[in-house]
């Protein structure tokens, strides 16, 4: 069985630090200062990443899988 695998990136300059998406996913997101950055940036496809898309107040989070953009959804 093959594992999907998605990509996740932050935008820096729209992120507003919230936290959410470290407090969520600490082993894909870690808060440096006031900006999230990505730890993992390949991750096995998991639904928990595509709630931390949605639940960032800023929408900087971009979750993609084979480049098309899956997440926040809309
Ligand atoms: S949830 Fe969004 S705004 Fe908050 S730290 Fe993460 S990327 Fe930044």
């Amino acid at each position: 069985m093959v594992t999907m695998s998605w990509k996740v990136e932050v935008d820096g300059g729209t992120c507003i630090g919230s936290g959410m998406c470290a407090s969520l996913m600490p082993e894909v997101f870690e808060l440096e200062g006031a900006t999230a950055t990505v730890i993992a940036d390949e991750v096995d496809a998991d639904e928990t990443v595509l709630d931390a898309a949605d639940s960032c107040p800023a929408m900087a989070i971009a979750v993609k899988e084979d480049g098309k953009v899956i997440g926040p959804r809309p």
